[in-house]
């Protein structure tokens, strides 16, 4: 990547299509000149910070191009922390990218993906997590997703990871400082303090690693297969679930039907219901297909797994293979047990007696028994944790920088036991300094970097 820093770029901020308004962003050194050179209104270089100007854009050769407003920030308050304008132009992509040209014809530079952002961090308006949060945000699709972004956005896990470096820097720097006593053998770092502050950070890391199986399930969802024989229910239910009674689509053999997944979502967590081709199709040959081995596979790329059962039809015997099965699979799964409108209620209650947490007696076709099933696919997946405030960890970069403070952690508490040299003892807590110190980007280097922005959009 290696943007060049000290220059003027510009972008269509908002997403290609057509909506009522769209924004030209300039940012740098010569934004406020560049758009001035171009319109034709108040003159923007005389105006304070945080004002808006309603002025024209004016073409090359005279015309109008658009009537605009132009919003003004001066450095360093800006996103960027640079000068910088937005021209909010009508939503025409046609206008947007004579904008554009126009700003590049003055003076500006295209901007690459992400370099907003990056300029952002560079100049230390938000820290490399919260330029992550930044990404995560604009890709949030759910309700949790959104909330674990903004909460790293808002740099709620920055600060956590501060508070750990802080603590630790000045353990170092004590112990750093007996080094240059080291003829008067004196310890001006209290070793047990520190140890206790080793367990607390350990404790904190530990949590933080736990809440990545969180994380994840936030930001990519959750997949789930529904499982079972023919006939037990499972496009029924795959209907109730979606809340709709869609039709059943027959397919050109051959089409995407394995790609297909429906999409659902439970208290702002997504649910991909996977290999749902499968249960819409219904042929003789896709019976034959549905055998053991398309369950199998189905189950491979779940996260969670529904068993469908017949009620009316398993044996309360073939109900507990089924069980042992799937407790063998070690797979999350809820075992449903179909069609309990059709079971004698004395049955019914008898069954519901014997059966475990995880067995679930529904009629597909009853609404009024789906939201249960929903709410113990949700606790499933998270665990019912999602209350949880603080941080989760939705990226695996942290994660992995996290499990490498987890064994420089290890390899202090270690040193410690075991009375080891001050010197040792302090190269171990720079280690750890240095994982906590890359995930807010206080470590860097230019692949990390070039890596993390290239995922953003330009404009962004
Ligand atoms: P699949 O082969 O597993 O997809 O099963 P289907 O969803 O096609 O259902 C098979 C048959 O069972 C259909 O005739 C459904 O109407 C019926 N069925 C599904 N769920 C229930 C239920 O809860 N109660 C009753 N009585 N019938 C059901």
């Amino acid at each position: 990547m290696i943007y060049n820093n000290d220059d003027t770029i510009a972008a269509i901020a908002t997403a290609p299509g057509v909506g009522a308004i769209g924004v030209v962003r300039l940012s740098g050194p010569g934004a406020i000149e560049v758009a001035q050179s171009i319109f034709l209104g108040k003159d923007l270089t005389m105006q304070p910070s945080h004002t808006l100007h309603f002025g024209r854009i004016m073409g090359d050769e005279g015309s109008v191009v658009d009537e605009v407003v132009a919003a003004l920030y001066r450095n360093p308050k800006s996103y960027t922390g640079e000068d910088t304008v937005e021209l909010s132009c009508h939503g025409s992509q046609y206008v947007l990218e004579q904008v554009l040209r126009l700003c590049l014809n003055h003076g500006a530079r295209m901007a690459q993906p992400g370099e907003f952002t990056f300029r952002a961090f560079m100049n230390g308006r938000i820290d490399l997590a919260q330029a992550e949060a930044v990404a995560d945000l604009i890709a949030s699709q759910s309700g949790a997703a959104h909330k674990a972004a903004i909460h790293n956005l808002r740099g709620g896990f920055s600060i956590e990871l501060k508070q750990m470096r802080e603590q630790l820097i000045q353990f170092a720097a004590l112990i750093e400082l007996e080094l240059d006593f080291s003829q008067e053998d004196v310890e001006f770092a209290d070793r047990s303090q520190f140890y206790a502050l080793i367990n607390r950070i350990q404790k904190a890391t530990d949590q933080l690693l736990d809440s990545f199986r969180l994380g994840n399930v936030i930001k990519n969802g959750v997949k789930v297969a529904i499982i079972g024989k023919p006939n037990a229910g499972k496009s029924t239910l795959l209907n109730a679930l979606l809340n709709e009674d869609r039709a059943i689509v027959s397919e050109i053999a051959g089409t995407t039907r394995d790609t297909i997944e429906e999409v659902l979502n439970i208290n702002g967590v997504l649910f991909r219901l996977i290999d749902t081709a499968g249960i819409r199709e219904h042929t003789i040959d896709n019976i034959e297909r549905q055998g053991i081995e398309r369950s199998r596979e189905a189950m491979t790329k779940a996260d969670v797994v529904i068993y469908l059962a017949d009620a009316v039809t398993t044996t309360s015997s073939e109900e507990q293979q089924k069980r042992s099965e799937l407790d063998a699979s070690g797979q999350p799964y809820i075992l449903v047990m179909n069609k309990a409108d059709l079971v004698e209620a004395q049955t019914l209650e008898m069954s519901k007696q014997v059966a475990d947490a995880k067995t679930l007696f529904i009629s597909a076709q009853n609404p009024e028994h789906i939201p249960k099933l929903k709410q113990m696919l949700f606790e499933l997946a998270t665990g019912g944790a999602l209350k949880q405030e603080g941080t989760i960890i939705t990226n695996t970069r942290h994660y992995h920088a996290l499990q490498e403070v987890q064994k420089s952690l290890k390899d202090i508490k270690t040193g410690l036991d075991s009375h080891l040299p001050g010197d040792l003892l302090a190269s171990d807590i720079h280690q750890c300094l240095y994982y906590l110190g890359e995930i807010t980007g206080k470590v860097t280097n230019e692949d990390m970097l070039d890596y993390i922005f290239s995922k953003f959009c330009i404009g962004k």
